[in-house]
């Protein structure tokens, strides 16, 4: 029996420019896709195998905020992304 591995598109870590942001993912990109985070910005994929270069990234408030809004989540008067666009 194969061994069937299962990726939560939701739990994918998306980083560019420093940041971590969201995207609305219908598969798992492949490298060198083009990807739009809910920011707007866009990017080409690669895959990268170390957490280590991960250190100290911040959130994209922007695609917080526009993931939370898809979750109908609670956005606080306060989110950070709310005065960013
Ligand atoms: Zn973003």
């Amino acid at each position: 029996m194969p061994l069937n591995v299962l990726l939560d598109l939701d739990r994918l870590h998306l980083v560019a420019r420093g940041e971590r942001h969201r995207a609305a993912l219908v598969r798992v990109p492949h490298p060198g896709d083009a990807v739009t985070m809910l920011c707007g910005y866009t990017d080409l994929v690669e895959y990268a195998d170390r957490t280590a270069d991960f250190v100290g990234i911040r959130t994209c408030w922007p695609c917080d905020l526009a993931h939370r809004r898809q979750l109908r989540l609670h956005v606080p008067p306060t989110h950070p992304g709310a005065g960013r666009r």
